[in-house]
């Protein structure tokens, strides 16, 4: 069957820098579920609609019916570039909140696995190991410490002009975490066989050069 490696891990541990090196090394595919969530909040906001239960149904709708295409890297709505809206904290809380929706995390399971083409997929999420494919042979559980990791989010949000502090970073990415690993459906944790890796202290050269060495093996 086609070759799958799953990056899962918690907000801004890096999983996204990593997938992305890593599918460019191996030539493969490469699939930023999160991404999906993202632009699900987003077309929810846009239909007026809130996070909740009672819109589920219709969330869930949207979802499975996404005028989505990924292009060069960039996110296309409907043919409009989202690929900036999607990634400001309000639309991660968006994407947090409408992924604990049980409806919308199965509307979108078969876009996440028609991303599987040859050569081969780099999926980088909360449960591509544990839910979306539990037969990939690498599984990767990326973590850092919270305040690696918010220290990371608040150089990359400075970079592009974004004014934050790294406290309300801190407790956003918190609040976050404990939101995916307690939801009751597709829960944040590592599959049963994935590999732990903390990066905290690796360069994204050392991280890459882990995963392609078990990779490898
Ligand atoms: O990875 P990213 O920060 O873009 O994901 C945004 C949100 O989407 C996460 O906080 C998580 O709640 C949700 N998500 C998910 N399952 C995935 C990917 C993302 O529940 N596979």
């Amino acid at each position: 069957s086609v070759p799958v490696i799953c990056i899962d891990g918690p907000t801004a541990s890096g999983k996204g820098t990593l997938a992305v090196e890593v599918a460019h090394d191996l030539g493969y595919h490469y699939l930023d579920s999160g991404a999906l969530y993202r632009v699900t909040g987003l077309a929810m906001r846009r239909a007026g609609l809130e996070a909740d239960p009672a819109h589920e149904t219709q969330i869930a709708d949207l979802a499975r019916t996404l005028p989505l295409r990924f292009d060069a890297g960039k996110a296309m709505l409907a043919g409009e570039d989202v690929t900036d809206e999607i990634r400001s904290e309000a639309a991660g809380m968006d994407a947090s909140r409408v992924s604990a929706l049980p409806a919308v995390r199965s509307a979108l399971k078969d876009l996440q696995i028609s991303f599987r083409k040859l050569p081969g997929l780099v999926a980088d999420g909360r449960d591509m190991g544990t839910v979306i494919f539990p037969d990939a042979p690498l599984k990767v559980f990326l973590t850092a410490s919270a305040a690696q990791r918010a220290e990371r989010r608040h150089k990359q949000l400075i970079s592009k002009g974004i004014q934050t502090t790294l406290d309300s970073l801190r407790s956003d990415l918190e609040a976050r975490d404990l939101r995916d690993s307690s939801r009751s459906v597709a829960p944040l944790k590592p599959a049963e066989d994935a590999r732990r890796l903390d990066n905290s202290n690796l360069s994204i050269e050392q991280s890459v050069d882990q995963v392609l060495n078990w990779w490898q093996q």
